[in-house]
């Protein structure tokens, strides 16, 4: 752990940050992925977006229910979730759930988005399958929007050239200082979750349709599990754990 990375130097790292997107591919991913770093930057007063790029509607078990309401709940689920952690917004590109991939029209509307939104920071996924963690965290999903996202970053958001129609929308070009990608076996930047536990867990279960539809759901015990190993890696009771690519 760096000197920058240890808990007394945490909010003077923070709150360089004006301005933070959260790009990820389902509904539910920024409360598990990132919860605690969004109330962190939240109680920073860094401004948090963010971009859900598919539309949630393979996240349910009942195949006669239509996609489209799943969709709208999983939304709605979505704008609370937001609001429990403070988040600014939630803007939704409507990529069919489960078909994601890096392509040139998701990597244009993720640079749309971070002209618009001009973060200095961007939190996504790993953009490659980790054996080594379960297989639900390597979703075909996550991987296309890892991809995607930081290619968005590097090279299409800064430079002017890319994606000309955006040009045309009066978008200028935007240069991201940093991102913090999660799903990492090897990470190397954690954030102490302890602090903001209970907010994080109320946002997860905030997606009540993803826990059975219960009014009041239980947290399941996998969730406490991994923050606490990512916290025994770095000397917290619990953390969310990334790989920080500073530009
Ligand atoms: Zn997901």
């Amino acid at each position: 752990m760096s000197e920058n990375e240890k808990p007394n130097t945490l909010a003077v790292t923070l709150s360089k940050f004006r301005s933070a997107l959260v790009v990820v591919a389902h509904p539910d991913d920024p409360e598990f992925l990132f919860g605690a770093a969004v109330a962190h930057l939240v109680s920073n007063q860094t401004t948090v977006t963010y971009v859900i790029c598919t539309d949630g509607a393979n996240g349910c078990s009942d195949p006669t229910i239509p996609a489209a309401q799943i969709t709208a709940t999983r939304y709605e689920e979505q704008r609370v979730a937001a609001r429990v952690l403070g988040a600014n917004a939630v803007v939704f590109l409507g990529f069919p759930d489960g078909l994601l991939a890096p392509t040139a029209a998701l990597r244009e509307a993720i640079a749309r988005e971070i002209r618009r939104h001009k973060p200095d920071l961007i939190l996504t996924h790993y953009p490659r399958r980790v054996l080594e963690l379960p297989i639900e965290a390597s979703h075909p999903d996550h991987l296309a929007t890892g991809e995607a996202t930081l290619s968005a970053v590097s090279p299409d958001a800064g430079n002017i050239r890319a994606f000309p129609q955006l040009l045309e929308e009066g978008l200028q070009p935007h240069r991201v200082s940093e991102v913090w990608v999660a799903g990492h076996d090897r990470s190397n930047h954690f954030i102490d979750a302890s602090l903001f536990l209970d907010l994080k867990v109320q946002a997860i279960l905030c997606h009540r349709s993803q826990f059975g539809g219960v009014e009041n759901p239980v947290p399941p015990p996998w969730i406490y599990f991994w923050m606490k190993w990512a916290g025994s890696k770095a000397g917290y009771e619990y953390a969310e754990s990334y790989t920080r690519i500073v530009m």
